[in-house]
C-alpha cells in the first residue's frame, strides 16, 4: 500500500484543494472508485505564522519535522508539504525522515522549463518571494523568476495571509493581481507561478494570456506520479 503522507493546514483553505486534487487525480488515473491513500497531518497555522513573523524558522523547522516523523511512523511511504514558503525549512523536514520528500520548487521548476518558459513572474508570499530559498531553488533549474514592485509584493502577501488563507476571495483583489501580471508582462515575464498553493483560489489561466503555473494542482501529480511508482516497484 503506497500512502501520501500530507503535512497541512497551512492554510486548511489550499489543504482542503489538495485533497480534492489527490483523489479526482487517483481516479482518472485509475478510474471506478479508486480514490488517494491519504494520511493527512494538519497543523494549527496561527501558530506557525506567528513563527514566520518572528523570523523564527528553526521553531517552525521542529513543528513540521515531528509532523514528517509522525506520518511516517504511521505508515506514510512519501511527504508532500503543502506550502511553498515552508519548503524554506525542507531540509529540516527532510532530514527527519527517511522516506521520499517532494519538493514543490523542484516540481515547479521542471514544469516551467518543460513548458520553455526561462523568465516566469513569481507571486508568492513575501518570504517565498524576497527571501532566497524559493528562487535560488527555481535558479538551480535554469528558471530566473522575477517578481512584483515592493507596492506589488506587498499586495499579494497581505491579500493571501488577510483573505485567501481565510477563505475570503474577492474580485478587487483578483483586479489587483491582474494588474500585477500585466506589469511583469509588460517586463518581459514569459510565464506566472502561482507559488502559494491559496492563489490558485483567486486567479487561473483564465485570467492571463500568460502560461499559468500553479504549484499546488504541479505537487498533487508529482505526489500521484511518486505513488504509482512506489506501487510498480514494489509489485
Ligand atoms: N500556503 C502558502 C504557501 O504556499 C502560504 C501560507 C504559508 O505560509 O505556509 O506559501
Amino acid at each position: 500500500m503506497t500512502t501520501i503522507g500530507l503535512i497541512g493546514g497551512m492554510s486548511w483553505e489550499s489543504t482542503a484543494v489538495y485533497y480534492r486534487l489527490l483523489n479526482e487525480g487517483c481516479r482518472a488515473r485509475h478510474g471506478g472508485l479508486r480514490s488517494a491513500e491519504v494520511l493527512l497531518h494538519s497543523v494549527d497555522f496561527a501558530p506557525i505564522a506567528r513563527m514566520q513573523e518572528a523570523g523564527d524558522w528553526e521553531a517552525a523547522g521542529d513543528v513540521l519535522a515531528d509532523s514528517a516523523r509522525r506520518l511516517e511512523r504511521a505508515g506514510a511511504s512519501c511527504i508532500v508539504l503543502a506550502t511553498n514558503t515552508m519548503h524554506k525549512v525542507a531540509d529540516r523536514v527532510m532530514a527527519a525522515t527517511r522516506i521520499p520528500f517532494i519538493h514543490i520548487g523542484d516540481v515547479t521548476a521542471r514544469a516551467v522549463r518543460q513548458a520553455g518558459i526561462r523568465r516566469p513572474l513569481l507571486l508568492a508570499t513575501r518570504f517565498t518571494m524576497e527571501q532566497g530559498f524559493y528562487r535560488e531553488r527555481l535558479a538551480a533549474h535554469g528558471v530566473e523568476a522575477l517578481i512584483p514592485d515592493a507596492a506589488g509584493r506587498a499586495d499579494v502577501h497581505r491579500i493571501i495571509y488577510e483573505e485567501l488563507c481565510r477563505g475570503i476571495v474577492s474580485d478587487a483583489s483578483r483586479n489587483r493581481y491582474g494588474k500585477i501580471i500585466a506589469a511583469a508582462q509588460a517586463d518581459g515575464a514569459d510565464g506566472v507561478i502561482l507559488g502559494c498553493t491559496e492563489i490558485g483560489l483567486l486567479i487561473g489561466q483564465g485570467d492571463t494570456p500568460l502560461p499559468v503555473f500553479d504549484t499546488t494542482a504541479l505537487h498533487v501529480v508529482a505526489a500521484l506520479d511518486m505513488v504509482d511508482a512506489l506501487t510498480s516497484r514494489a509489485a
